[in-house]
């Protein structure tokens, strides 16, 4: 049985989350809901809210199996023989928006603020970002575990990225920005957050840095709210402070040097720990 966070809804090219249908859940006729179909080979699927109702999620539809050829049954394979100690099923079915794989830059047409912040940073990344910091072993650096070193994450354009691929030091990150020309893309950053300064309503987050580049930090690299985003997150900027976070989001080099917008703390970091 594979589950799995997006479906096509109709004819709409975007897919749709299931937090979203969950969020609408009354606006969804019984017909309506006849309509999700699996993102990679269209065979028609079915939307729960989950055993308690906290956990939407799209399951096949009774009787009716993914094609042969489908991604979706293939990536939950990956996770045959592992231990069962972290949730994965829900990482390896979260369809990550196409931009996603560090080659591919942001569609033009995402471009306020509040677009980006809608269609990268839901509810559905505060389950991905969790789920990620549940395979990063406290005991060697918050390196993916040695088991999940090869897991892949499907994207919305049909392609899949390794997960030691967009998890990024500020220093590969920004290695990354100069070489494809500064255009943005998406990806996790891990890095420990020295400093956070106010200015004129927004905040700055400053990551550490060092000579020696051991964590790969030796250049500046910066998280940034604007101040649109300030009020939702206020209760929990301080929780931020000497940190070592992973961070989901868009990197993008700008005016101001190599940063990535923070929209809401609570779906976009994780903390590991804090010193
Ligand atoms: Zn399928």
């Amino acid at each position: 049985m594979s589950r799995m966070s997006h479906a096509r809804y109709r004819n709409e090219s975007e897919p749709m989350s299931a937090f979203d249908v969950d969020d609408n859940y009354d606006s969804f006729t019984d017909n309506d809901r006849r309509e999700f179909r699996c993102f990679f080979c269209n065979t028609q699927i079915q939307f729960s809210r989950g055993r308690s109702h906290d956990d939407p999620h799209f399951k096949n539809w009774p009787s009716k199996n993914h094609e042969s050829h489908c991604k979706v049954p293939n990536a939950i394979k990956q996770l045959d023989g592992k231990k069962k100690e972290v949730e994965l099923e829900t990482l390896v079915s979260t369809i990550l928006p196409r931009a996603m794989s560090s080659n591919k830059t942001i569609s033009p047409s995402v471009k306020t603020y509040k677009d980006k912040e809608k269609k990268y940073v839901g509810k559905q990344t505060r389950k991905f970002i969790y789920d990620i910091k549940n395979i990063l072993d406290p005991y060697n650096k918050f390196e993916v575990l040695n088991d999940y070193r090869d897991l892949k994450f499907l994207t919305e354009d049909n392609d899949e990225v390794c997960v030691t691929d967009i998890i990024l030091t500020q220093d590969q990150i920004i290695e990354s920005l100069d070489a494809n020309g500064g255009e943005s893309f998406i990806c996790i950053l891990k890095a420990t957050v020295s400093k956070i300064t106010e200015i004129r309503g927004s905040y700055i987050f400053d990551m550490t840095k060092a000579q020696n580049a051991k964590y790969g930090n030796s250049k500046n690299f910066k998280l940034y709210m604007n101040y649109d985003f300030v009020e939702k997150n206020e209760d929990k900027i301080d929780s931020m402070k000497k940190s070592l976070i992973v961070c989901y989001g868009i990197a993008s080099k700008t005016d101001y040097g190599y940063q990535m917008e923070l929209y809401s703390i609570k779906n976009q970091v994780a903390i590991l720990t804090t010193f």
